[in-house]
């Protein structure tokens, strides 16, 4: 006989093994700057159309540093610092489950 479908462990099971899809992650933010680079005659002269400038903020030996990313490049470090924000989200929500089960279980042990 299989055991009753329990939704709490399905839902764990699928988010563990939906880590390993964040395996690239990086710590840190990621910031799209909006500037003008001085030229007179560059197409950001008018204020409106500027350059992007991409750069990532993180902690680099408990120091907090922010490094130029180049345009093309930008793209997938968003990525690998969204899956950071993912991973965190999974985790809280595995302990989430898991606290619900651990506290039935106190309470089951009490009686
Ligand atoms: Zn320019």
């Amino acid at each position: 006989m299989k055991p009753p479908r329990d939704p709490d462990l399905e839902l764990r099971g699928k988010l563990v093994r939906s880590l390993g899809s964040l395996r690239e992650m990086l710590p840190g933010s990621f910031v799209e700057r909006k500037r003008a680079c001085g030229r007179p005659n560059c197409h950001c002269a008018d204020g409106k159309r500027l350059h992007s400038q991409f750069q990532i903020s993180v902690l680099i030996d408990g120091k907090p540093k922010a490094l130029n990313i180049p345009a093309d490049w930008a793209e997938t470090v968003r990525e690998k610092i969204e899956m950071r924000r993912r991973f965190d989200t999974a985790a809280a929500t595995i302990c989430g489950l898991n606290l619900k089960r651990f506290l039935k279980e106190k309470e089951e042990r009490q009686v």
